[in-house]
């Protein structure tokens, strides 16, 4: 319907268009040309067909009135005069067919009926509608007036049937010439006006985009639209300088690197947290973005040393109104500057705690030494001296705590290393302290499950993890190591029963120093340093940590790693 209605439309337009495009001469004439060539044909057949016609006066007077009204079409510059003066045209017709109705009859008595033309032609000029209804009424009555009054006596009933017929026959055409005439006009006016709406609104979504394109390139962020099959929709000018920098020299600049061949050298190099290892390709930021993940800081390295950036990438995912997924931003936010002071300041605490280790040995060594000799002492120096040592130890422990802490990220050296082996040895480590707290230990891994890590700092957080999971689980209970290998991620979890947290406090376990309320009131040693050490370690291995926890339900760790194949024979 809806199809037929345009096409249609589109018929009215092209022919208002090409009528619009000739002269006004040419205009006038065309609308005479019907009528015209039905007088021609008229002429032609008339002395076969009619010949008594081509003897009246009459009939040939209106001959040539039509031809000379047919050249004045052509030949009166229309152009010079009102937008009415051509109406003259259908007004003369009416007389000249008069002329030829009377002239020719009683042979042609039909010839009234071209009367239609000058009707059509008058009603659908936009003229007053008084005026076009008075002419396209009384024009065909006086028509067949001559011949009605030459029958005067004997003027039929049929007669004058004949003779009323006519001009409202004609009137009847001119109101709905004039009708139809209304409604073109009024749907042209429509048609205008949306179309005038719709070029305010190509306007307005032009503006829009030069304004978003405009602030797009004036952000410090680089920022990539793709659409639901990852087709790349927008690439901003600072995400175009991240590439092309990260791209080895003399390459020229692309689209988005993370869609491409991988592994192809003229791509930007994105590596993962140890500033070496290509990031495998389906963690790409625009690669997760595509299968519809929503993360925040994901830091990954753009290009190689010395031009190398750490880039700190989020993505959403731009959802229709159905919620369904049609595609994603991700942004990358360059915190090379941020990454560096994070480090400068771990080294300053690493020198700092390393200095601080010496002295704290040596007066706690030398506490021991004098600690040995207890009887010698009066028993309220044993007591102070055991505080003081007490005290020493617990701030050696800390310096320790920090000084791996700010290290423990910093070195890591990944190679292909059995994680069920590393479980073992953690489980082992931790029996004599899950004993004493009356824990059960549990673990559920395939050996070998084969991963790419540092085994000496994936070992130190897998310890931190199940100390933990004995350490606040007070009332004893189970705690159990699983870990399963699934699309080149090897998933190992660390489950206990124990007091649990709220989500608020699991939300800031990985905070350095953070301990929660439950840890403090149960006067549970710690300093709240082990999860943001592990957390470090995970990240630099390009994993991932993560938490869920109910209060007095126990809590489970979750850490993804990218996994890898057997260690080569050779
Ligand atoms: P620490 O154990 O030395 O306090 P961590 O960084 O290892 O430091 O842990 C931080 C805090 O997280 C702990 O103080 C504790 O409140 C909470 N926490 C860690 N592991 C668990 C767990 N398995 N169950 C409940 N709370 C935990």
């Amino acid at each position: 319907m809806q199809n037929k209605e345009s096409s249609d439309r589109f018929i009215a337009r092209t022919v208002d268009r090409y009528f619009r495009r000739l002269g006004p001469r040419a205009q006038v004439a065309l609308c005479q040309l019907p009528l015209t060539v039905i007088i021609v044909g008229l002429v032609i057949a008339a002395p076969a067909a009619w010949p008594a016609v081509l003897t009246s006066e009459l009939f040939i007077a209106s001959l040539v009135l039509h031809a000379l009204l047919f050249a004045g079409c052509l030949l009166v510059p229309w152009e010079r005069l009102g937008p009415y003066a051509q109406l003259v045209i259908p007004i003369l017709d009416l007389v000249a067919i008069g002329l030829s109705r009377n002239g020719a009859a009683p042979n042609l008595q039909g010839l009234s009926v071209l009367a239609i033309f000058p009707v059509i032609w008058l009603s659908a000029s936009g003229m007053a509608a008084k005026t076009g209804i008075i002419l396209s009424f009384f024009g065909p009555a006086l028509i067949g007036l001559p011949s009605l009054l030459a029958k005067i006596p004997h003027i039929t009933p049929a007669d004058i049937t004949t003779a009323v017929l006519l001009p409202f026959m004609m009137l009847a055409v001119s109101l709905a010439v004039r009708f139809a005439s209304v409604n073109m006009r009024l749907q042209q006016r429509r048609l205008e006006s949306q179309e005038a709406e719709m070029r305010n609104l190509l306007a307005a979504s032009k503006e829009n985009e030069r304004l978003l394109h405009t602030i797009l390139d004036t952000v410090d962020v680089g920022i990539i639209a793709v659409d639901a099959d990852g087709k790349v929709l927008l690439v901003n000018d600072q995400q175009n300088h991240f590439e092309s920098a990260a791209r080895p020299v003399g390459h020229t600049l692309d689209a988005d690197p993370s869609l491409k061949n991988d592994g192809d050298d003229t791509q930007p190099l994105l590596l993962s947290q140890d500033r070496k290892t290509p990031l495998p390709p389906d963690r790409h930021p625009v690669k997760r973005a595509i299968r519809g993940e929503t993360f925040a800081d994901h830091l990954v390295w753009f290009g190689e040393s010395p031009r190398q950036r750490a880039v700190s990438t989020a993505a959403r995912a731009i959802r229709n109104d159905d919620g369904g997924f049609d595609g994603a931003v991700v942004v990358f936010n360059d915190v090379t500057g941020l990454v560096e002071a994070i480090s400068a300041k771990d080294e300053f605490v690493a020198n700092v705690s390393h200095e601080f280790r010496t002295p704290l040995n040596a007066v706690i060594g030398n506490l021991d030494l004098v600690l040995e000799d207890e009887e010698a002492l009066y028993p309220l120096a044993v007591e102070r001296l055991e505080v003081a040592q007490r005290n020493a130890e617990r701030l050696l422990a800390l310096v320790s705590d920090l000084l791996v802490s700010a290290s423990a990220a910093a070195h890591i050296y990944p190679r292909k290393t059995d994680l069920a082996g590393l479980v073992e040895s953690s489980i082992g480590s931790a029996h004599l302290h899950a004993e004493r707290s009356r824990v059960e230990l549990d673990t559920d891994v395939p050996a070998p499950l084969w991963v790419h890590v540092d085994p000496l700092r994936i070992g130190q957080a897998l310890d931190n993890l199940v100390s933990n999971a004995i350490k606040y689980s007070p009332d004893g209970g189970h705690v159990k190591v699983s870990a399963r290998s699934e699309k080149g991620w090897v998933r190992l979890q660390v489950q206990d029963a124990g007091m649990g947290m709220t989500e608020a406090e699991t939300s800031r376990i990985f905070t350095r120093f953070y301990r929660s309320a439950a840890a403090k009131e149960a006067s549970i040693p710690g300093v709240g340093l082990g999860l943001s050490i592990t957390k470090a370690i995970v990240e630099r291995h390009g994993g991932e940590i993560s938490c869920t926890s109910k209060p007095g339900a126990g809590s489970t760790f979750t850490v993804a790693l990218p996994a890898d194949g057997p260690p080569s024979q050779a």
